[in-house]
């Protein structure tokens, strides 16, 4: 009988569209723009899949971010010369297009020359800018974007390639790679000099939120806590710093925002410490998404650089939970993740190189890459 069907269809209906809908609905709806203005890149360190479904479990069915994106997928993250890239040849791979050797830092084969990184390109050319990170200024990811080191390790001269680029804004740790150094130079006075705001702390009370200025935000004097400890300031970091940067250049900005500490979490095998700081990443995630969805501007991406610590996600003896366990120390070579949502986000569906990343940045800015694609590893097995 059609009538005594009919209701029990559309109650059935009614229930599983209601359970998504705290999860799919944008926070305001918005018509999304042909192109992007701004892009916000978010890279969570050594996550893929499995450091993703721990984290949608961990948060919730329903309530993670993850399953908002209706645009997913998978980069390759190889370096140039080995299948197991670190994080300096991982993000050196987006911010320049350009697989290089494990450690080094924007600096690229055949000669390890400096690549210009997309961060540097925008700005030049008018985008605002800018980084919010849970490690210091100095690691490997945030460097990657602004400074040109053969070696990872060279934290003293990383902090000085800050003053090469008019980044303009900057949250995270590793104030004494600026200020207490072996050279005895200080870099923030320098900075000052070129106009910018430095501070201290976790508050934006004092900070030109306005876009009146460029600023420093330092949170620690070397690394930032760990979210297991009870460091928290990413998220709303990222939404400040998001607000900021609209207001600081009308032609757009660029953002990128790390999630650092999931890959040292990974790193430790530490199951407790990795879901604080995949729930850190899953909130700075849904900062960043509300702030795009609203804007209607913005392209936001969501990556790791690599998997660390070759984790399983095994049955327990509690049936409703999962067993982690870890099955390495260091990084792996499975394929990672990539989230998109907003102006162009389809050009991030499919199988690709990490270096395509950057390629499909510019691509969806509507504006030539400078980069051509250059050798990549000839996988074997
Ligand atoms: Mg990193
Ligand atoms: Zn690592």
């Amino acid at each position: 009988m059609q009538l005594r069907v009919l209701p029990l269809y559309v109650l059935f209906f009614l229930a599983c569209n209601t359970a998504n809908r705290t999860a799919s609905a944008p926070a305001v709806p918005v018509t999304l723009a042909d192109r992007p203005k701004n892009i916000i890149l978010l890279i969570g360190d050594g996550m893929a899949s499995p450091q993703v479904t721990a984290g949608l479990y961990w948060k919730g069915v329903g309530k993670s971010v993850w399953e908002r994106f209706r645009i997913v997928g998978f980069h390759k993250s190889h370096a140039h010369d080995e299948c197991v890239t670190d994080s300096a040849a991982g993000a050196t791979a987006f911010a320049c297009g350009q697989k290089t050797k494990n450690g080094a830092i924007g600096m690229v084969p055949p000669d390890y020359t400096p690549c210009r990184t997309i961060l540097e390109e925008l700005d030049a050319q008018g985008w605002a800018t800018g980084m919010v990170v849970s490690c210091s200024a100095t690691h490997a990811t945030p460097a990657s974007f602004i400074a040109h080191q053969d070696i990872r390790a060279f934290t003293e001269s990383i902090a000085e390639d800050y003053l090469s680029t008019p980044l303009d804004c900057f949250v995270g740790g590793g104030k004494g790679y600026f200020d207490d150094r072996p050279d005895k130079k200080n870099l923030l006075d320098s900075l000052r000099q070129r106009g910018y705001i430095v501070q201290s702390g976790l508050g934006f009370g004092r900070l030109p939120v306005n876009g009146a200025a460029p600023f420093m935000l330092f949170t620690a004097d070397r690394e930032p806590q760990s979210a297991l400890a009870g460091r928290r300031y990413l998220p709303e970091a990222t939404g400040k710093v998001c607000e900021y940067l609209q207001k600081r250049s009308p032609k757009g900005f660029f953002l990128m925002v790390e999630g650092s500490q999931i890959d040292w979490a990974l790193h430790a095998n530490d199951a407790l410490w990795l879901k604080s700081e995949m729930l850190d990443f899953d909130a700075t995630v849904a900062t960043a998404l509300r702030f795009a969805e609203t804007n209607g501007e913005t392209l936001v991406i969501v990556t790791g650089d690599h998997e660390c610590g070759g984790l399983g996600l095994n049955r327990d003896v509690n049936k409703n939970k999962f067993a982690p366990a870890f099955a390495a120390r260091l990084h792996s070579a499975a394929m990672v993740p990539v989230y998109a949502f907003g102006p162009k986000a389809e050009l991030f569906s499919g199988i690709y190189q990490n270096t395509d990343i950057y390629f499909k940045m510019w691509d969806a800015l509507g504006l030539p890459a400078l980069a051509t694609q250059n050798s990549t590893l000839k996988t074997q097995n």
